[in-house]
């Protein structure tokens, strides 16, 4: 682990299905390099004393126990999409090793999406029954989270309201967009500044809801971070060729990466 002040953490690089997918023979399923294996997106935020979850695939507790996520003072999600948000269930473990239920946030849509699916989540233990406990915060603007603010990034991503996130801590910043499909020019100026960036980029065909390696190459220009990595990648993407042709100061995330901030 890092000994930075402000780190995150990959818990999940990979797009909706996973890598490897099932059933699938092609030579990015079957690699051997790890950096291949991709578990859904997530991401763990380092700052300070502050510790914040982006979204819960379901992939979420096997992530927890391989990189050993200690605690989580807050839950922000991206959007409601099944890969983001079936894990939920699993934070109670760290309701009860923490004695508490855990602040979620996430814009009204996502929210109400999440409400809907995890009707049975309450606030406070109830005797006999084991559920998930959390604090439900509806988000329209920026918000504080320990000494962390987190601003919602509005996005386009298929349908719906979708949003990415950026941290600030220290007088650093980095901005995390998993899923779009286009970055309205607001959004961009409210990521200017930002020391790192982590943005989708699914393949190099065009689809649909997220961004190709060039349309996130593009977006990153716009941006100007002076370093990124990209995230939520398909089986379309070879973990060491795609790193050999990115330009300088844009990597690729694989599993259990830390990166400073
Ligand atoms: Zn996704
Ligand atoms: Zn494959
Ligand atoms: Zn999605």
């Amino acid at each position: 682990m890092s000994g930075s002040d402000f780190h995150i953490q990959f818990l999940g690089t990979g797009t909706s299905v996973g890598i490897p997918m099932i059933g699938c023979r092609c030579p990015v399923c079957h690699s051997a390099d790890l950096r291949n294996r991709r578990r859904r997106t997530s991401v763990y935020v380092s700052a300070g004393e502050t510790r914040i979850l982006v979204d819960t695939p379901p992939d979420f507790r096997e992530q927890a126990l391989t990189f050993q996520v200690p605690r989580i003072d807050a839950v922000v999600f991206t959007h409601a999409h099944a890969d983001h948000v079936f894990g939920f269930d699993d934070i109670r473990r760290f309701n009860t090793m923490q004695g508490q239920a855990i602040p979620v946030y996430a814009q009204k849509e996502t929210l109400a999406e999440i409400r809907r699916i995890f009707n049975y989540v309450g606030t406070v233990r109830k005797p006999g029954i084991y559920r998930p406990l959390a604090e439900f915060c509806e988000i329209a603007a920026p918000f504080v989270v320990g000494d962390v603010r987190v601003q919602p990034i509005p996005v386009a991503h298929g349908d719906g309201q979708v949003c990415g996130f950026r941290f600030d801590w220290g007088g650093r910043a980095v901005g995390i967009v998993p899923d779009c499909h286009h970055m309205p020019e607001a959004s961009v100026e409210a990521l200017r500044g930002v020391d790192l960036m982590v943005l989708d980029a699914l393949r190099y065909v065009p689809h649909d809801t997220h961004f190709t390696v060039d349309e996130s190459l593009d977006c990153l220009r716009r941006i100007g971070a002076p370093q990124a990595y990209l995230i939520h990648l398909c089986h379309d993407l070879e973990h060491a060729t795609l790193q050999s042709e990115l330009p300088s100061g844009v990597d690729v995330s694989y599993d259990g990466l830390v990166a400073e901030v």
